[in-house]
């Protein structure tokens, strides 16, 4: 349909959709079997803390009404655990929805946004569908290279989108490389400082992006409710900016954007702090467990902060993923962020974990022996 593909707004025309991990119901349907170990979305293995599933079913015969569209009682609660003022807030239908804001709310086309190489796909989706000019600075080793970012910074970049830790390496950037390359940016830019795996890093060294909002007025901290709070599925996130970046992420924010059991099921996940201690303990323990399994199968990875491990399995890693998906398993190619020759794999449940390790095993001497 040529006549369509004209009319197509200029920076949609060479967009590509993003591409999710493949659910679970999906294999079920064309493989026939149950059973299914997922590890390609990065989600908690242990799905929601109760005290979620409890106030979420309060709420359900509200669901008649329309939500608070302000999300008041959650940000009440955000406020006071990250100490922060309510004017400082905006809620998103998953943090996603953030990132997309702050593009629409402050890219005019044609100015420039700054990525780093394997950097999180959904930047580029949101700075490309408002016509923005991107620059993707290369990365060292797997990590955001602050220094080049910096660097490629010209009197038109708009916005610099930095992934702490990034998905799908699982890199971070220690506090004095953030705080040095926050001090070295002219206050015309904003840095987009994505914490999506914020409560999973355990390290020292380990920067809170909330603590240097009062320094840094042009700094945008997003942060989700998808990953160690187990919430993928409802699809809430935030940022944390000045009130008066905040102020205009909200003229285009859609109104009622976060739905009423989001809300109330946000709410109880942040209340159970002890939920998402066990998580974080647990993922320690898993990212050990993947990264031995992936040493003994003689694998090289990326060191990982987060809930996920990327390795390196080589110049066929498209075929051994099509081979773990036939013994039930999923993880995640990365072909589509520069990584052709590595999986991402999640981290899941010991269980999970092993299956995974014994599929990628059986998977690659399939493949070398035939
Ligand atoms: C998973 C992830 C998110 C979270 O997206 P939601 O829309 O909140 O589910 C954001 N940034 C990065 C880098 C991620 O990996």
């Amino acid at each position: 349909m040529p006549q369509i593909a004209g009319l197509i707004a200029l920076g949609v025309r060479n967009l590509q959709p993003y591409q999710p991990g493949k659910p679970a119901e999906a294999l079920e349907r064309e493989l026939g079997i149950t059973d299914i170990v997922k590890l390609a979305s990065n989600e908690n293995p242990r799905g929601p803390s109760p005290a979620v599933i409890q106030a979420m079913s309060e709420v359900l015969s509200g669901t008649t009404r329309y939500p608070d569209g302000s999300g008041h009682s959650l940000k009440r609660t955000l406020s006071e655990k990250l100490n922060v003022s309510i004017e400082s807030l905006t809620l998103g239908n998953g943090s996603n929805d953030v990132l997309d804001l702050v593009a629409r709310a402050f890219v005019n086309p044609g100015d420039e946004v700054v990525v780093s190489e394997h950097a999180f796909a959904v930047y580029v989706l949101a700075s490309m569908s408002v016509n923005a000019q991107l620059r993707v600075v290369p990365a060292c080793e797997f990590g955001h290279d602050l220094k080049a970012m910096a660097a490629a910074v010209t009197p038109k970049t708009k916005v610099i989108f930095v992934a702490n830790p990034n998905n799908p390496t699982g890199t971070y950037s220690e506090a004095g490389a953030v705080e040095q390359f926050l001090d070295g940016l002219p206050g015309t830019v904003l840095v987009v400082l994505d914490e999506a795996y914020f409560e999973y890093v355990t390290r020292g060294d380990y920067p809170n992006g909330v603590e240097l909002l009062s320094r840094f007025s042009n700094l945008i901290v997003v942060r989700t409710f998808s990953k160690a709070f187990g919430l993928a599925g409802l699809r809430v996130g935030y940022g944390i900016a000045s009130e008066e970046i905040t102020e205009v992420l909200n003229r285009v924010r859609h109104p009622f954007n976060v739905n009423s059991l989001a809300l109330a099921g946000a709410e109880a996940a942040l209340n159970d702090e002890t939920f998402v201690a066990q998580s974080v303990a647990q993922n320690l323990e898993g990212l050990q467990q993947l990264g031995s399994g992936l040493d003994k199968l003689g694998l090289e990875w990326i060191p990982s902060v987060a809930n996920f491990i990327c390795a390196k399995v080589g110049p066929n890693a498209a075929e051994v993923y099509e081979a773990m998906l036939k013994q039930g398993v999923i993880v995640r190619p990365v072909a589509n962020y520069g990584l052709p020759e590595h999986l991402r794999i999640s981290v899941g449940l010991e269980d999970e974990n092993t299956r995974a390790l014994i599929a990628l095993d059986k998977a690659r001497s399939a493949i070398s022996g035939s």
